[in-house]
């Protein structure tokens, strides 16, 4: 009798889109930096001008952090000691780059945090796609990176256009946890939320997987691939 051998049928590599603060850290990075380092009271002055629109949320976080005075070494020191990574980060990239899916931080905070976090965690060669700060005694310069014309959703400098941008076609995962994931998840086929992002997704009647660490997330993927592939 002949024997025939199947093998296993192949399974789709994602494109797993994250967000960095709150999703990857368990706090958020700004507000970390803000909160060490910034001055006290400057948001309850920028906020009723945000709420006006007298100025735009990259105006407000430009004066809040032109107020932080700290070098480099003080923020990434503030930032490793209040937030941390998420359990299960550095597993869950292992396991995306052994599946081959591809892994891609989208982030509306800086480039300069976010290296040395990665770098702690012995992942610094993850693709990130963020703004820049510049930190110094002297106050904190951000710097914008350029993300096309304002969102036709949102109306903002939003994540859907670096995302759209490195997007293939592949099954689409986000990973997030506020504001700025709000848009950009609704381009996925499963979203992963947590806290506010999770609360505005009930609200507006979208399906999406709740998560504590990176684990859970790990697990509920590996089911899905294989159940779906
Ligand atoms: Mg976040
Ligand atoms: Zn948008």
């Amino acid at each position: 009798m002949r024997r025939f051998w199947y093998p296993p049928r192949p399974v789709k590599p994602l494109l797993i889109a994250c967000d960095f603060d709150g999703t990857i850290t368990q706090r958020d990075t700004l507000h970390v930096i803000v909160e060490t380092y910034g001055a006290v009271n400057l948001w309850a002055e920028l906020e009723p001008r945000l709420q006006s629109g007298e100025i735009t949320v990259e105006q407000a976080m430009k004066e809040e952090f032109a107020a932080v005075y700290a070098t480099p070494a003080q923020v990434r020191e503030a930032v490793r000691e209040h937030a941390p990574v998420r359990p299960g980060f550095s597993d869950f990239v292992r396991w995306c780059e052994q599946a081959g899916h591809r892994l891609v931080i989208f982030s509306n905070g800086f480039r300069s945090v976010i290296g040395p976090v990665l770098h702690d965690a012995g992942l610094g060669h993850l693709e990130v796609v963020a703004h820049d700060a510049v930190f110094s005694v002297a106050g904190c310069r951000l710097i914008w990176s350029e993300r096309g014309t304002r969102c036709e959703l949102c109306g903002r400098p939003c994540k859907r256009q670096p995302l759209r941008e490195r997007w293939h076609g592949e099954q689409l995962v986000y990973l997030g946890d506020g504001i700025s994931d709000r848009c950009v998840s609704l381009l996925a086929d499963v979203i992963f939320a947590r806290d506010g992002l999770a609360e505005h997704l009930a609200g507006e009647g979208v399906a999406y997987v709740p998560f504590d660490d990176f684990h859970q997330i790990q697990a509920h993927l590996e089911a899905r691939v294989t159940v779906t592939s």
